[in-house]
């Protein structure tokens, strides 16, 4: 890890400039206004003839950057915000002559970047080359960037009155050991029947919000963790207790994930619910990757349970992989390309390895593949996806990912989902259910987005889901 001693007239823009650092020199420690560290950066800002000047140098590269002083708070914000990122970045990139894929981009929804610019009136060309000129995204990334839009934009665009639903099960067999979500280990099960119980009475209230606000639902998604890490029994109960809402809704996606927690009773379960979409992921082919990165399963569970699933009828079934797993080379991930394509799943998504936990770097370091590898593993994936007629339809990126690269999903034509894209886009209300789900509601003709978020707290939740019901209907029934 890298110390890095930060000047600056502007300490609440150092978050900013951290996050450009990092994309340059990965894992860092940030001081700021404070001497002592391996490398030293200065940021200035003043204002000059209605001009804000922001330099930034490391001593040796000097950047410097005129913008307007607009006077509304918002856009200056987000400008000033803008200046710096970009000075450190121009500072960096002159200095190791490294250019990342995403420019000096670090937010996590690139696309909404193209569509802003399409909003103000240019066209596909103009907007592209806008992202190119100011963010210094790379043509390769602009390009699917292009293609996403383009496949997002044939798909309905959800009304004023639609909204998704969100179910979240915050449990899993084992943990990854890269995961980064709130989910406890099933361990006992002590916790699974009143955690159902708690979610029902959620479901019954969205129920009710749904009839008091006339929204009608769009798609619903169960994600966690591992929803079928609970026994059939119970994820039958939520499921039930789901299905007068269900019935509206034309697009019903159950995550499997974990081949390990999938069988022919759960499959049943997910078919008589009438779920119209599943997840079997299985990250890599390789059974000593997945023994590394705590997967308890392999490769030959994950192939019987998709294969269970076709025979019992699913027909559109998602497949998630990850680049960058430690022990893996490009050849290794063409094989697993090779097994997925074998087996046509409907959707894939490619994810790229994110490393929160410094820990595990530290544990992992000599077996990550670097960063040019990573990006033509996820070239790779592209290309296979090409060859099995998905096009790329969401995208969306993370902190610390290998590579500086992305994650993509992939579908058929018709087989978008189009939760995913909601999410991704924030174009949807969304009232999200169970531990740590985190609700929304859109106001489009203000621009705004108002959230709720349940506590993530696994017996937290349980105790205090009357306030979790109160928080929803606090948001969804009061005005603006
Ligand atoms: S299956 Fe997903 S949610 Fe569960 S531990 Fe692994 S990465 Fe985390």
């Amino acid at each position: 890890m890298i110390t890095v001693s930060l000047f600056t007239n502007m300490p609440a823009l150092s978050g900013d400039m951290a996050e450009v650092l990092r994309l340059f020199l990965g894992n860092i420690e940030l001081k700021v206004n404070e001497a002592g560290g391996e490398m030293t950066f200065t940021h200035t800002e003043a204002e000059q003839d209605g001009l804000r000047v922001v330099t930034v140098t490391d001593g040796a590269c000097t950047h410097e950057t005129k913008e307007a002083v607009t006077g509304d708070p918002v856009v200056d914000k987000r400008l000033r915000r803008r200046q710096a990122k970009l000075g450190v970045y121009q500072v960096l990139k002159s200095r190791t002559g490294v250019t990342p894929p995403w420019g000096s981009l670090t937010g996590i929804r690139p696309t909404r970047l193209l569509y802003a610019n399409l909003d103000k009136g240019m066209d596909m060309d103009a907007a592209c080359g806008e992202l190119r000129r100011v963010f210094d995204v790379s043509e390769e990334k602009t390009a699917i960037l292009r293609q996403i839009v383009s496949v997002q934009r044939e798909l309905p665009l959800p009304t004023l009155q639609e909204a998704d639903l969100y179910i979240g099960i915050p449990f899993c067999v084992t943990r990854c050991a890269y995961c980064s979500f709130l989910s406890g280990e099933v361990g006992k099960g002590e916790l699974l029947s009143p955690y159902v119980d708690a979610l029902c009475r959620e479901i019954d209230a969205a129920q009710e919000l749904l009839d008091q606000t006339g929204l009608r639902l769009r798609a619903f998604y169960m994600g966690g963790g591992t929803p079928t890490s609970l026994p059939p029994e119970l994820l039958a109960r939520v499921l039930d207790r789901a299905a007068p809402l269900l019935a509206r809704c034309g697009e019903i996606t159950v995550e499997a994930g974990r081949p390990d927690t999938i069988d022919g009773e759960k499959l049943a379960v997910l078919r008589r619910f009438g779920v119209t979409r599943i997840s079997v992921n299985p990250q890599t082919m390789h059974d000593d990757t997945l023994e590394r990165i705590g997967r308890r399963h392999t490769a030959r569970q994950t192939e019987a349970a998709y294969r269970l699933a076709r025979d019992m009828g699913f027909d559109h079934i998602n497949m998630d992989l990850i680049a960058g797993l430690p022990g893996e080379d490009l050849e290794r991930f063409n094989q697993t390309l090779r097994w997925i394509y074998g087996l046509a799943p409907e959707s894939m998504t490619v994810h790229t390895l994110s490393i929160k936990r410094s820990s595990l770097l530290h544990l992992w370091q000599a077996q990550l593949p670097d960063g040019d590898m990573v990006a033509d593993m996820v070239r790779a994936g592209a290309d296979m996806a090409r060859q099995m007629g998905m096009r790329p339809y969401y995208l969306y990126r993370q902190k610390y990912m290998a590579g500086n690269q992305e994650n993509v999903g992939y579908a058929l034509p018709r087989h978008e989902c189009l939760y995913n894209i909601d999410m991704m886009e924030e174009t949807a209300s969304v009232i999200a259910l169970g531990a740590g789900a985190a609700s929304k509601r859109l106001f489009p003709q203000q621009g705004f987005i108002r959230r709720a978020f349940n506590v993530s707290d696994i017996r937290q939740y349980i105790d205090r889901v009357d306030e979790m019901i109160d928080r929803k209907r606090d948001l969804f029934l009061s005005s603006l």
